[in-house]
């Protein structure tokens, strides 16, 4: 699974968001990722918990590939750092239910996490250059703008809007890519913000999981979709009383 390259330099990362408690889909991300090519790290873009139904489960998981990485909104509010005055009651019930699921040490380690930080060229946000971890999702052109404006390295992670997307700065201009599956994308001279898409809770039509690798020696990220067993992360989260709109969503990807 993970690349021969991992014991010298690590080359290839694998890049996850808003995994949002869904085992399934974080086993099967990572067990996709190992086919095509592997990977020597792991970066995570917040929201590890809120929704799901195996929020610890997912936190070792992490820890287990000792993933970097920052908190989203829901990991900060599972862990009492914000109040989740914001959210749906879907989602409030959901913090709720996810804190009563955690030990001790998985609530430190959601509170320990950064809410930005740097790996290599990148800027690793959950929300945007602007508002790292709350509120804002990238998603116009004026806040792709605004976050290019803030931003202290050429390309930026973020996560949040549960969409698998790539802005481009062209000085003046910035462009939306909706990137292509299983295609490497070149890292060329122009400034960028990235979104892997959710690995837990898609919002883009199409409801397999959402990841993508970053590979430093060749420049490229390859961004992926896989299929988990959605049926099961579906009747673990109806059994586990959770809010029924968060479980019949995983259908539809939206
Ligand atoms: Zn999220």
């Amino acid at each position: 699974m993970v690349s021969e390259s991992a014991q010298s330099t690590l080359l290839r990362s694998l890049i996850v968001a808003d995994v949002h408690a869904n085992l399934e889909a974080l086993e099967s991300v990572i067990v996709d990722a190992g086919k095509n090519g592997g990977f020597d790290q792991v970066w995570s873009l917040g929201d590890i918990v809120g929704y799901g139904a195996n929020p610890a489960e997912c936190i070792e998981l992490l820890r287990e590939y000792d993933a970097m990485g920052i908190a989203g909104n829901h990991d900060l509010a599972a862990c009492g750092k914000i109040a989740p005055d914001g959210f749906s009651k879907d989602a409030t019930a959901a913090v709720w239910w996810t804190i009563s699921k955690l030990t001790f040490e998985q609530y430190t380690y959601l509170r320990d996490l950064p809410l930005s930080m740097q790996m290599e060229s990148f800027t690793l946000v959950h929300g945007s250059a602007r508002a790292p971890f709350w509120s804002e999702y990238v998603e116009t052109a004026e806040s792709a703008r605004v976050s290019f404006d803030l931003m202290s390295t050429p390309r930026c992670l973020v996560g949040h809007s549960h969409r698998q997307l790539m802005w481009l700065d062209h000085g003046g201009s910035v462009s939306l890519q909706k990137p292509p599956i299983d295609t490497p994308i070149v890292l060329g001279a122009n400034r960028l913000i990235i979104n892997p898409g959710a690995v837990g809770q898609p919002r883009d039509a199409d409801p397999r999981a959402s990841y993508a690798v970053y590979d430093s020696r060749d420049m490229v990220v390859t961004f992926h979709r896989v299929a988990y067993d959605r049926p099961a992360t579906q009747h673990k989260m109806q059994e586990a009383g959770l809010p029924q709109y968060l479980w019949t969503r995983l259908e539809y990807g939206l």
